[in-house]
This record gives C-alpha cells, structure tokens and sequence, in this order.
C-alpha cells in the first residue's frame, strides 16, 4: 500500500469508530452567542471561564501596546524578543501567585513540556495521574525520566509506587482542576506526600488559576500550598483569556529553567501585547471578585437543575460540568442534535477521555445568564432524557 493510501485508511477508520475530529470556523468573539458556522450558537464549550476574552479593557491594552510595540516579538526571551511588557507581567504573576518568580511560555503545553523535561532525567521517575492532561504525559516521555502512571486522585497508591522506587529524583505531576472531568486534585495530600519522599509536586492549574481561591490565585491558593509545597503551571488562554502560560516558584528553579528548559530558550516570545493584555486581564480578575461569584451560582444552578433531570452529572465543582454519555457514536449524536437546536457543546471521545466514557463537555462561564443556563438544561432534557 503506497503511503496515501495508508493515510485515507487510517482517516475512514477513525470515521468508523466515530472519532473522527472537524473544525468549525468562528466569525465573531469568544462569548456565549458566537456566529459558528455561519449559525449563531449558544456556546457552552470555551475556557473562557471569566468572560474576559473578549473584555473592553483587556482589547485596550491589546491595541494601545501593539501601537507602542508593533506586533511580533521577533526573537526568543533569551535574544532580543523578551520586552518590559513580558517582564511586567512575569513580576506581576508572581506577586498575585504569591511565589519568588514567574517565568513566561508561548503555551501551556510548552511550558508543561519545558518544566518537567528540565526537571527529570534519567534514573529519575515522573508519577503522573492517570487522567493527567496530554502535554503533561508528552512532557514525561520528552524526558528520559521512567513514567510511572497512578489511578486517578488516589494517593494510597501513589504512595505504594513511590516507596518502591529506589533510585533517581521523584515528581509528582498532576492537573490541579482535571480538564475532561472537572474535579480537583488531592494536592494537600500529595504535598504531603511529596515531603515525606523529598519528591518535586507539580500542579497544572489551567483550569483553577483566575477561578479558584480567594482572590483567583488558583487552587494552590484555595489549599493554601506554599511555594516550598507545589510549582505551579498556569495558563493564561482560559480564565485570562488571553494566550500563553507561566511557570511560578523559587528563584532557583526559575533560572534553572531559563538555563535548561527547552520550550523556553528554543522558540520565539509571544506578542508583548499578549502580554499587556494579560497584566489588564490579571487586573480585573483581582479587582472583579463578582466574576468568580456570579460563576459559582450558575455552577449551583446548573448542578440543581441537571440533578432533578437525572443527567449523568460526575463530581465537579468547578466550571467544568460534564455529562457522562459512555459510546463515542451516541455522545456524537447528541452533540450534533443541541448543534441542531442552535446549542454548541462538544462530545470528547478517547483518546482525551477513557474509552467508553465519551461525554458532553459542558463548560459554563462568568459571561453566561442565568436565563442561558436555563435554555441549556431544557435542551439537555430534550435531547439527553428522550
Ligand atoms: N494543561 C491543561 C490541564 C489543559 O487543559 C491545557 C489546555 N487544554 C493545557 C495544559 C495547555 O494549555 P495551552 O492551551 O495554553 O497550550
């Protein structure tokens, strides 16, 4: 078989598994109306957690910096690409995180790859959560550490693993909130852990950095966990919604991994005016606390409302609220009758998800009316329960 041929089999078989992934195109703003295909769709499938993807303020900063910067950094941090604005926000996401030093990435798979392949190295071994986001377990196999998998939040056996091991430096990694199921991590317990076995404990805090915590520092700030307890990776494309990531924690780690990390030195610097318009988004997640309250209250909402209609809710209580549907062909089809309906949520299928545990992704956001979260469950009941 010639290697196009082999190709188009590969594509048909996805498409008989129904795994088979399309864009859509957008044609205005992330918020909750989006003209998506031409349609306008009720969207309840961003991570635009707080509504300021699209804000007023965080669009100023955007323009007035692209007029004093111009648009492309034009070089990596570590030539001639790395500017005042980027330094701000690095000192800026410091202090808000409450750790020594904050260092920038282009994404945040980049930067999960850049800090836990700076960190692990052969004999050492990365313990990842078995529901462990994808660019944390690419990071591990970038490493040459030895992967070592747990079932997912469950610290007994966490322990068990890592008393077994007898050489080499330990990392713990996790999600802090898990992006496909919406709960939260143990992390006082693996802090725990990771002191007693002198282990690293990374967090990837993409889903709770901007929405947990008292003033949105995350859920390391919700568990109060120190800089010396976890490094954290957060994300700025989600509840900032801007683009890019950050590495946070002591000084020494932080210039180890300008020295080191391969993501970081080898590509070129964000725009600075991403980075301004991340520093206005930073300002208004501390100075709007009524963002992180009006989502929880929809959260409630939606969790009330869906319990009463018997929908397959899993144990979050985060702004991730999926329903469980199990077969990818029937996940796919009720997708694909809300998108009918004028509603966009998306059914995530393996890989991302375990097989057999294809689910609606529902994402609610600060930017949603209570109204909207209304019409959701009506159309959930409609199409879910019938
Ligand atoms: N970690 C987690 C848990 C995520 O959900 C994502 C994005 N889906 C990332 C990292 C990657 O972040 P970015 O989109 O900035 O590359």
């Amino acid at each position: 078989m010639d290697k196009y041929s082999r190709l188009r089999q590969l594509l048909e078989q996805r498409q008989e598994q129904h795994l088979y992934r399309r864009l859509r195109i957008t044609e205005s703003p992330q918020q909750p109306v989006m003209q998506v295909n031409g349609k306008m769709m009720l969207t309840f499938c961003s991570n635009d957690y707080l509504g300021l993807a699209n804000h007023p303020e965080v669009i100023k900063a955007f323009q007035q910096a692209a007029n004093q910067y111009g648009v492309g950094s034009g070089a990596a941090h570590l030539v001639n690409g790395h500017s005042r604005l980027h330094q701000q926000l690095e000192e800026a996401l410091a202090e808000f995180t409450k750790r020594e030093r904050a260092l920038l990435f282009s994404t945040g798979y980049m930067a999960n790859l850049g800090l836990v392949a700076a960190l692990a190295e052969r004999p050492d071994t990365v313990y990842q959560d078995r529901l462990n986001h994808a660019s944390l377990l690419d990071a591990a196999l970038l490493s040459s550490a030895k992967r070592v998998r747990y079932p997912h939040n469950d610290t007994q056996q966490l322990a068990k693993r890592l008393e077994a091991q007898s050489t080499g430096q330990k990392l713990i990694v996790t999600d802090g909130v898990f992006s496909m199921d919406g709960d939260t991590a143990p992390v006082k317990a693996l802090a725990s852990l990771a002191k007693q076995h002198e282990a690293w404990l990374i967090v990837d805090d993409a889903h709770g950095l901007g929405v947990l915590g008292e003033t949105g520092a995350g859920l390391l700030e919700a568990e109060h966990l120190a800089q010396e307890d976890a490094v954290l990776m957060g994300t700025l494309g989600k509840a900032f919604g801007t683009a890019g990531a950050f590495v946070a924690g002591s000084t020494d780690l932080i210039e180890y991994l300008i020295q080191t990390a391969r993501p970081y030195i080898y590509t070129t610097a964000q725009p600075p005016a991403i980075a301004a318009a991340s520093l206005a988004s930073l300002k208004l997640i501390q100075a709007e606390s009524w963002r992180r309250e009006h989502l929880k209250e929809l959260i409630q909402m939606f969790r009330h409302g869906a319990a009463q209609l018997g929908l397959a809710l899993m144990p979050s209580s985060t702004a991730i609220q999926p329903i469980l549907v199990g077969e990818n062909a029937k996940a796919v089809a009720i997708s694909q009758q809300l998108e009918q309906m004028g509603m966009l949520i998306t059914a995530i299928r393996p890989p991302t998800v375990p097989p057999n545990t294809a689910r609606l992704r529902i994402t609610l956001s600060a930017a949603h009316t209570q109204e909207q979260v209304e019409r959701l469950l009506a159309a959930l009941n409609q199409v879910v329960n019938t």
